[in-house]
């Protein structure tokens, strides 16, 4: 995967105020990453940065190659038109154009007006029976949709979206982030400022910004965490058979791109990989532990109290020991009186109920 934007120790202050500390991340093409902290945390501020709207103070920024602190005025105008498609949360429109002339007002300012192409990019977010209204004949949700096809019209390499449903009622936040999951599938690379829980769930990723620094290197999604905890698995269970954690072996057992996962998992500290090898550092395996225990209780506890086949229970588990909180999987381990395996015979490793049970 090729790494389309890098951000290598970034600081932003604007006189005395930091609004961006020591900020370092990658994201590769075709990601979609939240950028989600509390207000004046800087997210608008790297937004900008990114843009070439702003310049950082020190640390560098890369886009598809292009080191935007080294440009010019005039190259920053040709980046920000040739890369980038903002979208804002005022949606900028301007209020005596129609929808389709709002579009080709962006493509003039790329000096490539098309009417044909303004047309295709409405209908590609849904405008299609709404070229000739005003922006004030427009829902909220429509106005941002605008925004978001004229920020589509140059193909832009990059999606910069400032808090784009910060404005919108529920059902147009809705529309706004179906618009986005679309564009996601559709290949391209998104970074959205947000505070919705419900984007930074569907995002790859989220980077969590507190006083312009990155709160946490890198928060992953639910799903991500979850694939984590799948590989984590696999890892235990080899030690189990004392057999090594081949990433050629994890590959074949069906991991979705497990190569990809793994480097996360090392950058988290989770794993290490060498010599095409994975091993569980402390942290991980504790991780791993806590993963196979739950697990373990669910199959047990489907198999002993709720009688479901033993065709279904793994897979159910599977789902299980993700919503398992420490309060629950201590209730549901005293619940079975501290069981020492799993309806296979695996062993149950001990929780810190067992110890007084
Ligand atoms: P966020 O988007 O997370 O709310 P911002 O990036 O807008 O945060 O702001 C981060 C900090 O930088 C804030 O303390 C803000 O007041 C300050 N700041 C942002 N832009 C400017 C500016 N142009 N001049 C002075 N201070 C600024
Ligand atoms: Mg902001």
């Amino acid at each position: 995967m090729a790494t389309l934007v890098q951000v290598e120790q970034l600081t932003k202050e604007f006189g005395t105020v930091r609004a961006l500390a020591d900020v370092s991340f990658t994201v590769d093409a075709g990601e979609w990453i939240a950028i989600m902290g509390p207000s004046g945390s800087g997210k608008t501020t790297l937004i900008n940065i990114l843009g070439g709207l702003e310049m950082p103070t020190s640390g560098r920024v890369r886009v598809d190659g292009t080191d935007v602190g080294k440009l010019d005025e005039r190259q920053l105008t040709r980046y920000r038109a040739e890369k980038i498609g903002f979208v804002f949360q005022q949606f900028h429109l301007v209020p005596y154009l129609t929808t389709l002339e709002n579009v080709m007002l962006a493509q003039y300012f790329h000096s490539i007006t098309n009417e044909a192409e303004a047309a295709a990019a409405l209908r590609r977010v849904g405008l299609g029976d709404r070229m000739t209204h005003l922006p004030a004949q427009l829902s909220g949700g429509e106005q941002q949709r605008v925004a978001i096809a004229r920020a589509l019209i140059n193909q832009p390499k990059l999606i910069l979206a400032d808090e784009p449903t910060g404005n919108l009622d529920e059902a147009n936040e809705q529309i706004i982030v179906n618009l986005l999951r679309e564009l996601h599938a559709a290949g391209h690379t998104i970074l959205v400022v947000t505070h919705d829980p419900m984007i930074g769930r569907l995002a790859d990723r989220r980077i969590e910004l507190a006083h312009g620094r990155l709160a946490q290197i890198i928060v992953f999604s639910a799903e991500d965490e979850e694939r984590f905890d799948h590989l984590l698995e696999q890892i235990w269970i080899c030690g189990e058979e004392g057999i090594t954690a081949q990433v050629e072996r994890i590959r074949t057992l069906g991991s979705v791109d497990p190569v990809r996962t793994l480097g996360r998992m090392a950058d988290l500290r989770l794993v290490e990989v060498r010599d095409a090898e994975a091993r569980l550092t402390e942290h991980g395996s504790n991780r791993a532990r806590d993963v196979i225990r739950r697990h373990r209780l669910a199959e047990r506890l489907f198999t002993d109290t709720f009688a479901i086949p033993d065709s279904e229970v793994h897979s159910q588990a599977c789902k299980f020991e993700h919503i398992i909180s420490p309060e629950l999987d201590q209730k549901i381990c005293t619940f079975l009186g501290h069981p020492k395996t799993c309806p296979h015979g695996n062993p149950i490793p001990p929780g810190a109920c067992c110890a007084n049970g």
